[in-house]
């Protein structure tokens, strides 16, 4: 398996992916939520703009109602004033003696220090067929007297009804004002008109600056006053013959050109008029002044309104879209925390499904190495007891095999223990004791050499004990070459032997039985040989002892020398060797702790290598 148990790369997505219908749904769904929101947005804006021109309305209508106000204090100061005046002694001395030019002179002074007092434009006396005769602007370039001003409605009026009220461009000054009349009473008959003009600009003045434009229209709805200067003498409706011929008969506007003004008139959402002016737009409200003959209309521009009103969409649609926003990351945030979380169970699972494989594949692999223990350890047992026997019949293979040499090497000594006993008998029988007993002295060293021989020969068949115990190198090589020593001599093999005063640890009988495979090997091998040596040595080397059995032999062919150690393996005929002298010495060493190892000597022939643990003592020492 490559991959490890914490990849999860391979694990299926847990959304599918969009699909061309998927795509498709998706498209309409935001065409449709698009579609929705226009509208709904839409309705909002409509709402908010109505709600703001409200306000708007509110505002213009107090506006309105402030602008009346002024108005009408204005003309209210000065509704009473030109009756006041026209009891005065001055000016019935005038009406008396219109030319007399003291009476001129001294009403002038009057009306003009009057005028002054009430901040009045203009005051003067007309008689009753509308001459000036006195008037506050008497010293002016442009005086009003000697002029004749009968088609004003003021005078008229004041004659009819006693009042007379005014408004219009001055045709003499070119100046608006507003003209009160009353007629001046001489024994309670008329005798003249005294009028007052006052100026409206200061009025229009005080409108200004306010943000919202204030205009008066006279009955024919022309601009008569009006914060925005462009527009005075504009008319808001079409300018009809009937209504300048109107206008013309009071010369209300002199030889002033009228315009049309060029407003659209509309209507605003909330059903109000609007009035679309030189670019601009305006909410309209108007009130007539019925005492004045005025209708006072304040125009607010609605572009504020419409501002509000996108502003607060604005607004709204920024606070929903935040609130979508929201909405929609705190669902991907829940949607991620869902993913990774199902993701890291499947990974947990996958993991968890990984190691129970593991464990389960762990587990069989255990009981089968369980089992192959077992049998190993029973085919070890099998093999020991196999190996054992093996030794047993090897060293048996060895009797059998040395069983000839062995009975010459007996019959040899019993030969010539016979001899010297039949020597003996002569001896004895002729009273020769001395020499008789030297040959019983050698028929007992015969004795005591095959005495020898045979107790090796018991020991070398008998079953070893596998304990360990302190055996002399000397003492285990001089009993090998004991056993052995009929071979080397019938040989006549040149054996040289040096060792040290060493003891190892090993089994007595097992390490003789090492030595005799060995050596009797090398025997073997010197068979053909001309120059036959052999050299047992040893040394101690740390806490071993090294002995080494060299041959002069032809040594082991290069590709042979793994293979000697091995079981049944052996160059010799049948009959000869069974191949397993060394295998079972190999195996007897290594139960010491030591090795055997052979090699081939650089002067030819091969050298067996023996190391074995020092005894305990040796150790020590
Ligand atoms: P066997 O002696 O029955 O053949 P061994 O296991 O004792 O069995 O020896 C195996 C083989 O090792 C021998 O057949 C021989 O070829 C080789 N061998 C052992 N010792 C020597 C030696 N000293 N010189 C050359 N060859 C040897």
């Amino acid at each position: 398996m490559s991959d490890t148990p914490g990849q999860i790369a391979d694990l299926p997505p847990v959304a599918p992916a969009a699909g061309p219908t998927g795509r498709a749904f998706w498209v309409v769904l935001a065409t449709l939520t698009l579609l929705v929101a226009l509208g709904l947005g839409s309705l909002a804006y409509h709402r908010l703009h109505r709600a703001a021109l409200a306000d708007l309305t509110r505002q213009g209508e107090s506006t309105l109602g402030l602008a009346i106000a002024a108005l009408d204090g204005q003309l209210r100061r000065f509704d009473r004033l030109p009756g006041l005046l026209a009891q005065q002694e001055v000016v019935h001395e005038l009406l008396y003696r219109p030319r007399d030019l003291d009476r001129v002179e001294a009403a002038n002074l009057y009306l003009r220090a009057t005028a002054q007092l009430l901040q009045a434009s203009d005051i003067y006396v007309m008689n009753l067929q509308g001459l000036t005769l006195a008037a506050s602007n008497f010293d002016q370039p442009l005086s009003f007297v000697g002029g004749n001003f009968v088609f004003r409605p003021y005078f008229t009026e004041a004659l009819s009804q006693g009042q007379g009220r005014f408004y219009a461009l001055g045709t003499t000054s070119q100046v608006r004002g507003y003209y009160f009349g009353a007629p001046v009473l001489i024994d309670d008959a008329p005798a003249g008109v005294m009028v007052i003009k006052i100026d409206l600009d200061a009025i229009e003045d005080g409108w200004r600056g306010s943000g919202t434009e204030v205009l008066v229209t006279d009955p024919e709805d022309i601009v008569f006053m009006s914060t925005n200067p462009a527009w005075t003498f504009g008319a808001t409706r079409p300018l009809t013959p009937e209504r300048l011929d109107r206008t013309r008969s009071t010369r209300r506007y002199a030889d002033r050109q009228l315009t049309e003004l060029p407003l659209v008139r509309a209507t605003g959402p909330d059903g109000g008029p609007l009035w679309r002016l030189q670019g601009a737009e305006y909410r309209v409200i108007a009130s007539a002044m019925a005492g004045a003959d005025w209708t006072v209309q304040v125009l607010v521009d609605t572009a504020p309104a419409r501002q509000q009103a996108l502003t607060r969409l604005a607004l709204g649609a920024l606070a929903m879209v935040l609130a979508v926003l929201a909405l929609v990351i705190v669902a991907q945030r829940r949607a991620a925390l869902r993913e990774r979380l199902a993701l890291q169970a499947e990974a947990q699972a996958q993991l968890e499904r990984r190691v129970d494989e593991r464990t389960a594949e762990l587990a069989a692999v255990n009981t089968r190495l369980e089992g192959e223990v077992a049998e190993r350890r029973s085919t070890e047992e099998r093999l020991r007891a196999t190996q054992a026997d093996l030794v047993q019949a090897g060293k048996l293979a060895a009797l059998g095999q040395m069983s000839a040499a062995l009975s010459h090497e007996f019959n040899q000594p019993l030969g010539a223990a016979r001899n010297y006993a039949e020597n003996a008998q002569l001896l004895i029988e002729r009273g020769r004791i001395e020499d008789a007993k030297g040959n019983i002295d050698r028929i007992l060293g015969l004795i005591g050499r095959m005495g020898d021989l045979s107790k090796h020969l018991r020991n070398f068949a008998r079953k070893p004990n596998s304990q360990l115990s302190d055996v002399a190198l000397t003492e285990a090589v001089t009993s090998a070459l004991e056993l052995l020593g009929w071979r080397l001599r019938a040989q006549s093999i040149a054996l040289t032997v040096e060792i040290p005063p060493l003891a190892v640890r090993a089994g007595p009988v097992r390490l003789q039985q090492v030595l005799v495979n060995i050596l009797s090997n090398a025997i073997d091998a010197l068979e053909e040989c001309e120059i036959r040596t052999i050299a047992v040595s040893a040394r101690q080397q740390g806490g071993t002892a090294v002995l080494t059995i060299a041959d002069s032999g032809p040594g082991v062919a290069p590709q042979l020398v793994e293979r000697i150690f091995d079981p049944f393996f052996s160059t010799k005929g049948v009959g000869k060797g069974l191949g397993l002298g060394l295998s079972i010495s190999y195996n007897i060493v290594h139960d010491f702790g030591g090795t055997l190892a052979v090699a081939n000597r650089p002067e030819g022939g091969a050298v067996f290598t023996l190391v074995l643990p020092l005894a305990q003592g040796e150790k020590a020492a």
